[in-house]
């Protein structure tokens, strides 16, 4: 058994000139040597780096933190990757697709069609603060963020691994009740770029080093610095509260 985690895509905000919006996988492959495929987020420009580590068309879920274009854009790039792509003429099962209630309606806000869910590419099921479920070896709990939008962050727990992905979010209770069960943490720092912030949108590197070192996680990839703004400054505040926390890049691979 073994499970990675790759970056696709970590630029905060916008795309940037060296990588996509939030997007990164988690494969894990069982003992009978079948290899699951799980997708954080699509944001803007996902797509494109995502064929070179999967099939998007054969992924096994796609969960998605809330609406924000640089975390669920590529819906609609997937969406016509299946109807026009290389998944037209196969019988591939809907993708689950989880994230906050309403996330689907984005589909259509995106194709312009607001008629249009996604309803052929997508298995849309809507999660809620406290919900638990489950996607072949992956177990899945969300929690509230605090975000402007309704926002989650994720538990993905599979085998001896659990990941807390952020999402975007605001430091709060109820993501530090996940982040003290998880074993890694992929973790937002989208205010790198700010001194003084309006509450209830991100972390800025403090922040997030200090969640994780309460819940005494050593394991902390740091992301979502915003596109146009040098990240060094903010790792190194993050690893004034835990050394060993790395920047995410692209193509990056992590065992969990
Ligand atoms: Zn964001
Ligand atoms: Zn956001």
């Amino acid at each position: 058994m073994s499970t990675t985690l790759t970056i696709v895509g970590c630029a905060g905000s916008t795309a940037g000139p060296d990588s996509a919006c939030s997007s990164y996988l988690v494969s894990h492959t069982d003992t009978a040597g079948r290899t699951w495929r799980l997708v954080l987020d699509l944001g803007s420009g996902a797509i494109g780096p995502l064929q070179r580590y999967c099939e998007p068309v054969g992924l096994d879920a796609v969960l998605v933190s809330h609406g924000h274009p640089d975390h669920c854009a590529d819906l609609g790039a997937l969406d016509v990757l299946r109807r026009y792509g290389p998944g037209r003429d196969v019988d591939l099962p809907l993708i689950p697709l989880l994230g906050p209630e309403g996330l689907d309606r984005r589909i259509g806000q995106i194709s312009g069609d607001l008629d249009d869910r996604g309803a052929e590419t997508f298995d849309f099921r809507p999660l809620a603060h406290g919900d638990v479920t489950r996607i072949g070896p992956f177990v899945i709990e969300a929690a509230r963020a605090f975000h402007p939008v309704p926002a989650l962050a994720y538990l993905v727990t599979v085998g001896q691994s659990s990941l807390l992905y952020t999402g975007d979010t605001a430091r709060c209770a109820e993501v530090d009740a996940l982040a003290a069960r998880a074993h890694t943490i992929l973790g937002e720092a989208g205010w790198a770029h700010r001194e003084i912030n309006p509450p209830g949108v991100h972390l800025n590197g403090d922040e997030l080093g200090q969640m994780a070192a309460q819940a005494g996680v050593s394991s902390l990839v740091v992301t979502h610095v915003a596109s146009w703004v040098d990240p060094a400054p903010t790792l190194a505040q993050v690893q004034r509260h835990v050394p060993g926390a790395v920047l995410a890049r692209p193509g990056d691979v992590i065992a969990l």
